[in-house]
């Protein structure tokens, strides 16, 4: 708990970024202070390996800020790391799952020969707000013929309910 309250005040936060009307929370302070890395990706494992009884194959990682801690979680846990891109990002064969976004839509990528079938698989990203990239990320598993058994992300948005789109539990450090 002690270690929560010292990440939530580590992260940053800007109004009107990245256009008017949006408050932005950033976590990139947090990655300043390798302790406060050290105590999130700790607090993340911990709580995988305490609810999680067989192993994780894949922990997929999403575009960009995923791309950052994701690797370190697969890591410890002996799991290997995959990204989920924008599209035309990744060469070879891939799956695609669209999303909404603010304004119109986006594509998502997935190397399909990196996710066996059958695999579990964690999504894992930064924050959660409307929900919509998880579940395409999801989506995405679900094409690799693989399971999402959680969802995990820093921060979450608790007032847009983005967890009820998703198809498999959600745990977030900071609820906001
Ligand atoms: P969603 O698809 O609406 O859940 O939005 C989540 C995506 O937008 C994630 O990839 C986040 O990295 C990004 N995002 C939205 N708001 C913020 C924010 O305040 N800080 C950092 N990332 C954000």
């Amino acid at each position: 708990q002690h270690d929560i309250e010292r990440i939530k005040s580590l992260l940053g936060t800007h109004e009107d970024f990245p256009k008017k009307g949006i408050v932005f929370k950033d976590m990139f302070p947090v990655f300043q202070d390798p302790t406060a890395v050290e105590a999130l990706i700790s607090n993340i494992v911990h709580h995988i390996n305490s609810t999680q009884a067989e192993k994780i194959d894949v922990v997929v990682g999403l575009d960009a800020r995923g791309f950052l801690f994701g690797p370190l979680v697969a890591l410890r846990l002996g799991a290997a790391f995959v990204p989920v891109r924008k599209q035309g990002k990744l060469p070879g064969e891939c799956a695609s799952a669209v999303y909404e976004k603010e304004y119109g839509q986006d594509v998502f990528e997935i190397q399909k020969s990196a996710v066996k079938p059958g695999a579990r698989v964690i999504v894992i990203d930064d924050l959660i707000a409307t929900g919509g990239s998880a579940a395409a990320a999801g989506e995405l598993v679900k094409k690799c013929q693989a399971t999402t058994v959680e969802y995990v992300f820093i921060m979450e948005l608790d007032f847009l309910k983005g967890a009820e789109k998703l198809d498999a539990p959600v745990y977030s450090l900071i609820h906001l």
